[in-house]
C-alpha cells in the first residue's frame, strides 16, 4: 500500500499516473481539508472532492477540479435571484456537498462522510481527511483577514498577502486512520503540491510528523527554479518568508524526508535531492513519474529486506 499527502491539483496529476501502475484499493490519500467552506448550507471539500472524482473516474482533468460536464444551473439562477456564492459549483459537484453537509450535520464525522461518500461513486482508493475537526487556512491582507476561498476564487489571488493564519477552535489532532495509513504503507509520497496551504495544514495535525519520521518519505518538489508549475504557492512561501523553491519546501520536510525529487529543469541542483522530470503535461507524463517513484520505492523495500 502507497499513502499520499494530498491537495487538490499537483499530487492528484501524479495519483493518475499512478494508477495505471498500482491498483487503486492499494492507493490510501490524506487529504487537506484546511481549504474547506460552509455555505448555502453544503459543505464545500474542494481537495478531498478532487481526489474522489479522479478515483471514480469523475473529475474535470483540465481545470482540477468538480465533474466534467457537469451543469451550473443551479449556482447561475441563484446569482440570477441575488445570492450569488462565494465558489460556481456544478451541480452535480453540489449534490456531493449537500449530501456531506447533511451526513455532517446528522452527526457523522468528516471521515466517515467521506467513506460513505467514496463508496457511492465507487471510489476505490482510501480516502481520508487530514483530521474530523474544522481548520480554516486564512490569508490576512490590508488589515482585512479573508477565508483562502475568498482569496483565491474570490480575488483570484491578487491581493498581498501580509500573514497565512490556520484558524480552529480546538488542535487538530489526525485520525487513528491517518497514522495508521501511514505507519502500515510501503513508503508515503508527498506529492507535489503546495507546501504552505495543501501540505502543512496535514502536518500540523498532531502525530503525523512523528509518524512520518518512522516511514520512508518521498516528496516531489513543486517548483520548478523559483516558479511553481501552477497556482499561489511563490507568494504563500514568501508569506512564511521562504523562497519560493524546491530548496525551501525540502527545508520545510527535511526532518522525515528519506529522499526528496527536484525537477530535471531546477538551475539550482539541491544537495542530496535527486532529479526527476517531474512536468505531468498529461497522463503519460505522470505515469512516467509514477515508474520512477516506485523504482525507488521498490529499491528502498528490497534493500530493507534484505
Ligand atoms: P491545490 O489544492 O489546487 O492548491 O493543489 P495542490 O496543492 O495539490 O497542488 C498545487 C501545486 O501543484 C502547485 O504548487 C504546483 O506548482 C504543483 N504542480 C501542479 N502541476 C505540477 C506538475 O506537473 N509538476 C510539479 N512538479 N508540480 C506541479
Amino acid at each position: 500500500m502507497i499513502t499520499f499527502l494530498s491537495g487538490g491539483t499537483g499530487t492528484p496529476k501524479l495519483m493518475r499516473g499512478y494508477r495505471t501502475l498500482i491498483a487503486d484499493h492499494e492507493m490510501t490519500v490524506i487529504v487537506n481539508t484546511a481549504e474547506d467552506m460552509w455555505f448555502s448550507g453544503s459543505h464545500l471539500s474542494p481537495d478531498i472532492d478532487t481526489v474522489m472524482y479522479l478515483f471514480a473516474g469523475l473529475l474535470d482533468t483540465d481545470r482540477w477540479w468538480g465533474i466534467q460536464d457537469d451543469t451550473t444551473i443551479t449556482s447561475e439562477f441563484l446569482e440570477r435571484i441575488g445570492c450569488p456564492e462565494p465558489v460556481t459549483l456544478g451541480d452535480r459537484d453540489r449534490a456531493v456537498n449537500i449530501a456531506r453537509a447533511e451526513m455532517l450535520r446528522s452527526g457523522i464525522t468528516l471521515t466517515e462522510a467521506t467513506q460513505h461518500l467514496s463508496s457511492r461513486l465507487q471510489c476505490d482508493a482510501t480516502i481520508l481527511p487530514m483530521c474530523d475537526t474544522e481548520v480554516t487556512t486564512c490569508i490576512q491582507s490590508d488589515g482585512t483577514e479573508m477565508h483562502f476561498q475568498e482569496y483565491w476564487v474570490g480575488h483570484r489571488g491578487a491581493v498581498t498577502i501580509d500573514a497565512v493564519i490556520r484558524r480552529c477552535s480546538e488542535t487538530p489532532i489526525a485520525t487513528e486512520q491517518v497514522l495508521k495509513a501511514i505507519r502500515d504503507a510501503d513508503a508515503v509520497i508527498i506529492g507535489p503540491s503546495n507546501p504552505v496551504t495543501s501540505i502543512s495544514p496535514i502536518l500540523e495535525c498532531e502525530g503525523v510528523k512523528e509518524a512520518l519520521k518512522d516511514q520512508f518519505v518521498i516528496v516531489i518538489s513543486p517548483f520548478i527554479g523559483d516558479i511553481p508549475v501552477s497556482g499561489p504557492a511563490a507568494e504563500l512561501m514568501m508569506a512564511w518568508d521562504m523562497a519560493p523553491n524546491g530548496q525551501s519546501t525540502y527545508d520545510l520536510y527535511r526532518e522525515f524526508t528519506d529522499v526528496f525529487v527536484q525537477d530535471i529543469r531546477d538551475p539550482k541542483p539541491i544537495e542530496g535531492a535527486i532529479r526527476l522530470d517531474t512536468l505531468m503535461t498529461d497522463k503519460e507524463a505522470a505515469l512516467a513519474l509514477a515508474e520512477n517513484i516506485q523504482q525507488i520505492i521498490d529499491t528502498q523495500k528490497d534493500h530493507r529486506d534484505s
